[in-house]
Order: structure tokens, then C-alpha cells, then sequence
């Protein structure tokens, strides 16, 4: 998945750019920047390939998402359905808003489970969070139609799914709004960053002033503005969007290396008796940063994890262990440790996380490994990868 690994000229000739006239804000400074308005130039990029009316880069992944959440208009009290797997920036952008965070089970898609999004519903409910967790999708027509149903907005987290599809649309396009993560180990990066996306006109106009001080960009004097509403600082730099402006040129290239490689991977091991592979909803396209699969059982899987290490194939991950990723670990957010006082509307109104049925997803997770798609890999490195894979896992599944 990371874009980190393929890094150049392209990267360093955008970046001088930004040196050389020594902006590094995206509003104002107009006479200084020689031309250069690369935050703007990469949001017209984005909504040029994803096929969306707006783009708002922000910060980061997790502060899109919080933006994205409230440029709908929610806040406190509103519950929010999202997985039990995920990355603890979920739970933390709902969290900041003062908005409910709602666990719902994954199935074999590694994400919501359409059935127990529905069972979840209450009166408080605005939004269903899908995650397009390791580069597949969310079951998003049913999720829509569930949505469409009960009035709820479509929130899709695709953070580790850019360049993905589903039924012909870029993965964060198909519902309300999508946010994108352009972290260091994303598939593409800028070392931080985060953008939303949407074809509603009011949300771009919230995202755009929540993201600045509630700044309402007339386009006038900065310190002439209005600020129609708070906001807070969200802000990408020059910097951060001129070094994504490179990478999301590459975008489809980092793609069909990734598909390349996963293919091999995936050849050499998904016919293993007691291998199954992970479920990608039907008209959904990867887009291919892991290839996730299911052995039998938990013991099995674990001897798995622990045997591929061993044999040198790195970059393996048993998520059900994970202290970032998965609701069984989560106990500082599970317990609310926060450094002030939550809101009491906030804590009566959250779930007790510690006594939940989450048996659906230990399931599922308890039996996932994930193999991170690399982007550097020669074909020879691919080859002895896939060799090894088999083996581990041949050898694993006999003794089962
Ligand atoms: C990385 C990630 C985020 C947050 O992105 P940052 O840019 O690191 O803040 C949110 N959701 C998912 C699923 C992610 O993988």
C-alpha cells in the first residue's frame, strides 16, 4: 500500500516549487507565490478522479473525518454506526464532535455487516461509517438502501481504498461524502494530509470554513472574512499538497503495480484446501494494498502468522491482536480515557463497549491475516514471496 516506497523527481520538482517562492499556506500571500497553488491545484486533481463536485484537503485522514461529520451537521448525541474494524481514528473523529460512536460486527467482507447496521438503528441515529478496510469495500448498495430508508447519511471511510471502485465509482464517491488519508503509509502520501469529497454543495461550503477558523473566503483580505460559524485549524501546508500533487499522477500506476503483485499472491495460495479469501462485494474493484484471507480457525491461524514471519515473508498481520485496529484492544477508548471531562450527554449516551456481543467479528478477525501489497517488489522477490506463502501455508493447513 504505501506510496512512500516510490518517491522522486516528480515529488522534489513540486516541493521546490513551493520553496523557491517560500509560501507555504494555501490562502493569500497572492503576489508572492509565483502561481503556485498547489492545494488547489491537487483538490481540482482529486475531483477530477474521482468524479465529485469537491474536494477539501485538509490535515489528515482522521481530521476529514471529523470535518466530513460535521460539515452534515452532526454533534452531540447524534450516534454514528461504524466496524469493530477499522483504525482508532473512527471512533476518535466521532468522539470530538461529541457524536455517539456505534459498534457494529463485520462479516466476510472484513467490513459492516449490512443486517446488524439495521438491528443498530435507533431514533438518534445520522450516519452509517462504512470503511473500505485494506483496499475492498462495504457492501454499499445495501447500505445505501439502508440509508435511503431510515434518512441516514452515507459516510464512506476510504482511507486505505483510494482507486478502488465500486459498481463504476471511485470508492468515496457513492455515498453523502468520502474521506481519504494521505498518512505516510497510505497508498498514496503527502507525510500528512486528508481530503473530502462530495457533490453536496452545502457540506463543501461547511468543510471548506470548518477546515479554516469558520473563514468564509470571499476571497478578500484574510483578515477582512467573515466567519459565518466556528471552525478550527485543519489546514494542509504547500508543502504536504505539493508532494500529493506528484503522487496522485502516479495513482493509477501504484495501482496496476499493486494489482500485479496481489494477483501472484493470490494464485499461489487461494486454492489451498482451508484457505478461503476475503469477500469483495460483487461489482466492487480493489483496490489491491493487501490481500486478505481466512484460514480455519484461530490456533491455525496464529501458527500461520507466526510461520510466515519465520520464513522471512514480512509485512504480515494478524489484526486481531492489533491495539490500533480492532475493538477487543481498544480499552483507552473503550474506558473513554480522555484528558478533560467528557460532555455528560457524550458519556450517558455511549454504549457499554465492554459488554457488547462483538463474537460476530472475533470470528471473522480471529481468522484474517493480511499481507501488505509493496510496490517496489522486483517480479523475482514476488515469485519466491508467493513460493513461500505456499509452502507455510500447505505445510500449516496439512497439520490441521
Ligand atoms: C489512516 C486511516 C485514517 C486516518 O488517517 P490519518 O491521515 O492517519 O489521520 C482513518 N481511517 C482509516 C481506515 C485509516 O486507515
Amino acid at each position: 500500500m504505501p506510496g512512500f516506497e516510490l518517491f522522486g523527481e516528480k515529488e522534489r520538482a513540486q516541493v521546490n516549487d513551493v520553496l523557491e517562492s517560500g509560501v507555504l499556506m494555501r490562502y493569500g500571500f497572492d503576489g508572492m507565490r509565483n502561481g503556485h497553488w498547489k492545494t488547489v491545484e491537487l483538490e481540482k486533481a482529486i475531483s477530477g478522479r474521482m468524479k465529485v463536485k469537491h474536494t477539501q484537503l485538509v490535515s489528515s485522514g482522521t481530521s476529514a473525518l471529523t470535518i466530513a461529520l460535521a460539515s452534515a451537521g452532526i454533534g452531540a448525541g447524534d450516534e454514528v454506526i461504524m466496524p469493530t474494524f477499522t483504525f482508532v481514528a473512527s471512533f476518535e473523529s466521532i468522539i470530538a464532535l461529541g457524536a455517539v460512536p456505534v459498534l457494529v460486527n463485520i462479516d466476510d467482507t472484513l467490513t459492516l455487516d449490512p443486517k446488524k447496521v439495521e438491528a443498530a438503528i435507533t431514533s438518534k441515529t445520522k450516519v452509517v461509517m462504512p470503511v473500505h478496510m485494506c483496499g475492498s469495500m462495504a457492501q454499499l448498495k445495501e447500505l445505501k438502501q439502508i440509508c435511503t430508508k431510515h434518512n441516514l447519511l452515507l459516510l464512506e471511510d476510504a482511507c486505505q481504498a483510494i482507486g478502488g471502485s465500486y459498481n463504476g465509482k471511485p470508492l468515496g464517491s457513492y455515498g453523502d461524502l468520502g474521506c481519504f488519508s494521505f498518512d505516510y503509509v497510505k497508498t498514496i502520501t503527502c507525510g500528512e494530509g486528508g481530503a473530502i469529497i462530495t457533490n453536496n454543495d452545502k457540506y463543501a461550503v461547511h468543510a471548506d470554513h470548518y477546515s479554516d477558523h469558520g473563514h468564509d473566503h470571499t476571497g478578500k483580505d484574510r483578515g477582512a472574512e467573515a466567519h459565518p460559524f466556528l471552525g478550527y485549524n485543519y489546514r494542509i501546508s504547500e508543502l504536504n499538497a505539493a508532494v500529493g500533487l506528484a503522487q496522485i499522477q502516479r495513482l493509477d500506476e501504484f495501482l496496476l503495480i499493486q494489482k500485479k503483485n496481489y494477483t501472484v499472491l493470490r494464485k499461489a495460495i487461494e486454492n489451498i484446501p482451508g484457505v478461503s479469501m476475503r469477500r469483495v462485494p460483487d461489482g466492487g474493484e480493489e483496490n489491491y494494498s493487501f490481500l486478505s484471507f481466512f484460514m480455519p480457525d484461530e490456533a491455525t491461524t496464529r501458527e500461520v502468522h507466526k510461520a510466515l514471519s519465520e520464513n522471512g515473508v514480512d509485512g504480515c498481520f494478524y489484526w486481531f491482536d492489533n491495539n490500533w485496529h480492532y475493538i477487543k484492544k481498544w480499552d483507552h477508548l473503550k474506558d473513554l480515557k480522555s484528558l478533560g471531562k467528557l460532555p455528560e450527554e457524550v458519556i450517558n449516551g455511549l454504549p457499554d463497549y465492554h459488554s457488547q456481543d462483538f463474537g460476530q467479528s472475533d470470528h471473522w478477525l480471529g481468522r484474517t491475516i493480511s499481507v501488505l501489497i509493496k510496490l517496489s517488489w522486483t517480479e523475482e522477490e514476488v515469485k519466491a514471496r508467493a513460493q513461500k506463502m505456499k509452502s507455510v501455508l500447505n505445510a500449516c493447513c496439512v497439520g490441521a
